[in-house]
């Protein structure tokens, strides 16, 4: 645990009140001890002030930084028509702006990088957030800072006019984060997706904003509808705050009162927001063509829910997602991928923030063969979810979900990775003492009507299909991106002809045993430092215990030591061809099993030869090791396999020759510092001119 001065130092009062908490006690409308899981060491505490502010407090004993999320529940979708951007453009000048208490620009940034921290701020449809970590000793004054925002920051003071110079780099930020953003296919689509839903929808407006949407000309207008926003929508009551900290929950208490107590509540209502559904009748049944400028080749499929959100069909969801979305033979995605339409796929569900329609997506990266097969890609995605209708709901599969969750749970409770965003979404959506929980299973019933009403809503007529790929000659232009984009309204009988079934030999996923997850005992000065446990002539073995994170899990770390592996540039590529054949084989064959008994599978070269990493739980590493093993030994390498492989390394090149500069520089440093990263260029070319017998040779050397 980190040493905090004594300015701050946590008294460690337990439940009783000390002095600070007593003096300020009128502040707090509402204070809850809450409890989590036994396995959680934190202690959590939830306020509301008289503001109206909410306020969830985590003590952290073994945290070595304090962080604090502060969030507003407004965004993109509240701004006014005529500026779009002006929610994004607004965070940018509160975070760097200064304050009336702390004027500096740029001010709180500098404090908070002077204590080995970070800050961050984002703005999405409806929440705007500002974030920021730092060392505990510093921990008041950076909240007393970041209080300030919401308090009097000098954007809303007399004598702020808009010639400041922050205003320019600001307004320049903001157009750079938009310049990024064009040339990617995923944000192109995003905006041909605003473009062809309902108009009436916030959803159908331009986020980011950039210089003309904001311009210049009009700075002063706009100024002026940042104070308003401001003064609307950054209201103490419209405000949730988390923090985690090694403080005591008491000292918590006293900073969060000492510093938030003073944010404003705004007298005005918010109006509501415009509940016009985002996907009309007339929006769905479309078939939206959209250019790639990165020559990506995708397939998706969307469907709209009519149901809201809610606990039960959040559980639903998880169970379709798991049984649609296997990886298994027989499943849609192995399938597809062995008659080689796709590369890859998933589902994904997805909510907004507000209570607006749920969605399902199946994303697909096509092959160029798949680009051809559309109409087989639906059919069978329809096929897979008329057997798995039929078959039934498989409650052993829901049971498979609840292990998993029990294990995450535990394991959450060692690396609480982002847990302080969930738990600021769950406060949005569920009662205070549920909000640990959310929508998991833990003792819930199998909500078996509510997956088969879902399923009866996954037909061609509640379905949008995108296709994105090279050379689509759209007749439409997106306003922003300038993306090219075509859009077809299928007829009935077009959609019809989606479901007409193909011979596919479907299987429903496996169910899969959890190992039980214990807590590892290990004598307390031991292997502090990696120690030589196994020596023979070509096999040594290395361990370490990690005595700082205490996770159940293990980590092994596998070297082939082979200079062969990456002595040319051409093995350096064959080493990789193999490794993506193995990890292929092994998704396929043994996806279920090895996901669940252990987290993770990777793989990588380097100047040293072979490396492939086990990450997960210690009682199947063996076993798992041993299927490794097996698969890299039995491989059978087909011809079809190495062309596709080569074809999609192929594609990865073009797609990486598009990422920004940034990318490019960590590139020629890596290639500087090792020279056996090899430079992109030259790998390209070599890449063209290997053969399938080079890979056999190469597979034969290596074993
Ligand atoms: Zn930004």
């Amino acid at each position: 645990m980190a040493a905090i001065p004594s300015e701050t130092a946590p008294k460690d009062t337990g439940e009783k009140k000390d002095a600070g908490e007593r003096k300020t006690a009128e502040d707090l409308k509402v204070v809850r001890d809450l409890k989590h899981y036994p396995s959680d060491h934190r202690r959590y505490r939830y306020l509301e002030l008289q503001n109206g502010l909410k306020v969830l407090l985590i003590e952290n004993r073994r945290a070595t930084v304090s962080q604090a999320v502060f969030e507003v529940s407004a965004g993109s979708f509240h701004e006014p028509d005529q500026y779009p951007g002006l929610a994004h453009f607004l965070e940018h000048m509160v975070a760097v702006g200064g304050t009336q208490k702390y004027p500096e620009i740029d001010g709180d940034d500098k404090f908070i990088a002077a204590h080995r921290g970070e800050s961050n701020a984002m703005t999405s449809a409806e929440k705007t957030r500002y974030v920021f970590t730092i060392l505990p000793e510093a921990f008041n004054e950076a909240l007393d800072r970041c209080a300030q925002f919401f308090i009097a920051p000098r954007l809303t003071q007399k004598g702020f006019a808009f010639d400041d110079s922050c205003i320019q780099r600001e307004l320049s930020a903001v157009q750079h984060e938009f310049s990024l953003k064009v040339p990617k296919d995923v944000y192109r689509y995003s905006c041909v997706e605003a473009q062809t839903t309902n108009p009436k929808h916030p959803g159908a407006r331009f986020k980011c904003g950039n210089r003309d949407t904001l311009k210049e000309s009009e700075m002063p207008q706009i100024l002026e509808a940042m104070r308003a926003f401001y003064h609307t929508h950054y209201t103490a009551d419209r405000m949730t705050v988390v923090l985690e900290s090694p403080h005591a929950l008491s000292e918590l208490t006293h900073l969060a009162q000492i510093h938030f107590a003073n944010i404003a509540r705004a007298k005005a209502q918010v109006p509501p927001l415009n509940k016009a559904p985002q996907y009309r009748e007339s929006d769905l049944g479309l078939f939206i063509q959209l250019t790639s400028v990165q020559n990506n080749r995708s397939l998706n499929l969307l469907f709209i829910l009519p149901m809201q959100r809610s606990p039960e069909l959040e559980r639903a969801l998880s169970y379709i997602n798991l049984a649609l979305g296997n990886s298994e033979d027989g499943g849609l995605f192995a399938t597809l991928k062995q008659k080689d339409w796709i590369s890859d796929g998933l589902i994904l569900i997805q909510y907004s923030d507000g209570d607006y329609q749920p969605q399902v997506l199946f994303a697909f990266a096509l092959t160029e063969q798949g680009v051809l097969k559309l109409q087989d890609i639906k059919q069978a995605v329809f096929q897979y979810i008329q057997f798995i209708r039929k078959q039934g709901m498989d409650i052993r599969l829901y049971e498979e979900m609840r292990d998993r969750e029990k294990r995450d749970i535990l394991l959450e409770a060692y690396t609480f990775n982002n847990s302080l965003f969930r738990f600021l979404d769950n406060l949005k959506f569920y009662p205070v003492d549920k909000f640990f929980d959310g929508s998991m299973i833990l003792d819930s019933a199998f909500p078996e009507a509510m997956i088969g009403q879902i399923l009866d809503e996954l037909t061609p007529q509640n379905m949008r299909q995108i296709l994105t790929a090279k050379g689509i000659k759209g007749n439409k232009k997106e306003p922003y991106t300038g993306a090219e984009y075509s859009v077809e309204r299928l007829s009935e009988l077009k959609l019809q002809r989606e479901v007409q079934v193909m011979a596919f030999k479907a299987r429903t996923p496996q169910k899969v045993s959890f190992p039980a997850v214990s807590h590892l005992d290990v004598p307390a000065d031991k292997f502090r430092r990696p120690t030589l446990v196994y020596s023979a002539p070509r096999l040594r073995v290395w361990f370490s215990q990690d005595h700082h994170f205490k996770q159940p899990t293990v980590i092994t770390d596998c070297y082939f030591n082979s200079s062969f592996a990456t002595e040319t540039l051409q093995n350096a590529i064959l080493s990789q061809i193999y490794l993506s054949l193995i990890t292929d084989e092994l998704r396929e064959k043994h996806d279920s099993s090895f996901a669940a008994k252990n987290n993770r599978l990777s793989a990588a070269s380097n100047s040293k030869g072979l490396m492939v990493r086990i990450d997960g739980f210690p009682n199947h590493h063996e076993e798992a090791f041993g299927i490794l093993l097996d698969t890299a030994q039995g491989l059978n390498v087909k011809l079809a396999d190495f062309e596709k492989h080569k074809v999609q390394f192929i594609q990865a090149f073009q797609h990486h020759m598009t990422e920004g500069p940034i990318v490019h520089c960590k590139e020629i440093i890596d290639e500087l510092l090792d020279h056996h990263n090899y430079p992109n260029e030259k790998y390209n070319v070599a890449l063209k001119g290997i053969q399938f017998k080079d890979l056999q040779n190469f597979i034969h050397r290596m074993l």
